[in-house]
C-alpha cells in the first residue's frame, strides 16, 4: 500500500526493542492510515504491548524510526499527548468520584473536549452517571475507561484488550460504540485476543510473532488466498472422516452426492475464519522460528 506520509497516523520503520539480552521487537515496519482501524494480533509475549507502548510514548525504543500523528513519541510534548486516547488493559480508577464528575474533570485537560453528557450516552452509562466508579461492575468500569479515553476527542485511539471480561451482549454494545468512533474518522489501534472482534472492527491487521510482523494486510485477506481455501468435510462409506481443500467446493459436493448416491454423512463446507488463518500463521511462524534457532544451534544444519 502506498500512502502519502501526511495521510499516515502511524509510520514505523525498523523498530527494535531490546530488554537486556531479550529482543522483544525485532525490526517492525508498520503504516496505519488516518481513519483506519488496525488490529494488532499475536500470542502472549509476541511484542504487542512493547510496540504499542513505544507508539504511545511510554517506552523508549532501542532502534528504528517512529512517527505518530507526525511526531516522534520519544520527544513529543503534552499537546501531542492530548491528541491520543489510551485505553489500558487494567483500570486504574480509584472510584472515589461519580462517572460524570470524573469525566468532567478529565475533559478540562483537553483543548476541544467532547460534551460530557454525549460521552456518557455514547458508552451507555446514562443511568450510572451519578454512581461512584468504584461501585460499577467490571464491564461498566471498562466503559468509563473508554469514556475517559474519548472525552478529549482523540485523533488516534489505542484500545488494548478492550472487551476482556465482557459478556457477549456488552461486547456487542461496545463494538457499536467503536463503530461510531470509526464513522467519525477516529484512527484506532486495537490489540485483542478475540479474533471475531478483530474481524468485525479491523480494516487492516497484522500478526506479530516473536517480535516480527509475520503478516499484514486487509483483515479479510490476512494470510493470503491460500490460507482461505474452503475445506469440505464428510464421512466416507466406512464412517472415516475425510476432508479436502478446494477452491470449488460446490463441484466437490455435487461429485460426492453422485458418488454416494445421496447425502454424504456429516457433510460440511467450511471457510477458514480469521481465527483459523491466525492460528495457521502463528503456527507456521513458530515452527520457522524454532527451525531457525535449531540451525543456529547447529542441530539442523
Ligand atoms: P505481548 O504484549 O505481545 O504479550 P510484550 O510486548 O508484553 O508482548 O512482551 C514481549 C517480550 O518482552 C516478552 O518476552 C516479555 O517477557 C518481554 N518484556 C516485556 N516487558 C519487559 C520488561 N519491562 N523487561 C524485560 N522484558 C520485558
Amino acid at each position: 500500500m502506498r500512502t502519502n506520509p501526511a495521510d499516515l497516523a502511524v509510520r514505523v520503520r525498523g523498530l527494535r526493542k531490546e530488554y537486556g539480552d531479550l529482543t522483544a521487537v525485532a525490526g517492525i515496519d508498520l503504516d496505519i492510515a488516518r481513519g483506519e482501524t488496525f488490529a494488532l494480533l499475536g500470542p502472549n509475549g509476541a511484542g504487542k504491548s512493547t510496540t504499542v507502548e513505544i507508539l504511545e510514548g511510554y517506552r523508549h525504543r532501542t532502534a528504528g524510526e517512529v512517527s505518530v500523528l507526525g511526531a516522534d513519541p520519544a520527544h513529543a510534548r503534552l499537546d501531542w499527548k492530548a491528541r491520543l486516547g489510551i485505553v489500558l488493559q487494567s483500570t486504574g480508577e480509584s472510584g472515589q468520584y461519580s462517572v460524570r464528575e470524573q469525566l468532567a474533570h478529565f475533559a478540562r485537560f483537553y483543548p476541544n473536549p467532547r460534551d460530557v453528557e454525549d460521552v456518557i450516552a455514547a458508552v451507555g452509562l446514562e443511568k450510572q452517571a451519578k454512581t461512584r466508579i468504584g461501585k460499577l461492575s467490571g464491564g461498566q468500569q471498562r466503559r468509563v475507561d473508554v469514556a475517559l479515553a474519548i472525552v478529549g476527542r482523540p485523533e488516534l485511539l489505542f484500545l488494548d484488550e478492550p472487551t476482556t471480561g465482557f459478556d457477549p451482549e456488552a461486547r456487542r454494545e461496545f463494538w457499536k460504540l467503536i463503530e461510531q468512533l470509526k464513522a467519525e474518522g477516529t484512527t484506532i489501534l486495537l490489540t485483542t485476543h478475540y479474533l471475531d472482534e478483530a474481524a468485525r472492527l479491523g480494516d487492516r491487521g497484522g500478526v506479530i510473532v516473536g517480535g516480527r510482523l509475520v503478516a499484514v494486510g486487509h483483515i479479510d485477506e490476512l494470510g493470503g488466498a491460500e490460507a482461505r481455501v474452503p475445506v469440505v468435510r464428510w464421512r466416507d462409506e466406512s464412517g472415516a472422516p475425510r476432508e479436502e481443500r478446494t477452491q470449488r467446493p460446490a463441484e466437490l459436493v455435487v461429485d460426492l452426492a453422485r458418488r454416494f448416491g445421496g447425502e454424504p454423512r456429516e457433510l460440511e463446507v467450511i471457510r477458514p475464519s480469521l481465527e483459523d488463518v491466525y492460528l495457521g500463521l502463528v503456527h507456521a511462524a513458530g515452527s520457522k522460528a524454532s527451525a531457525a534457532e535449531l540451525v543456529e544451534e547447529g542441530e539442523l544444519a
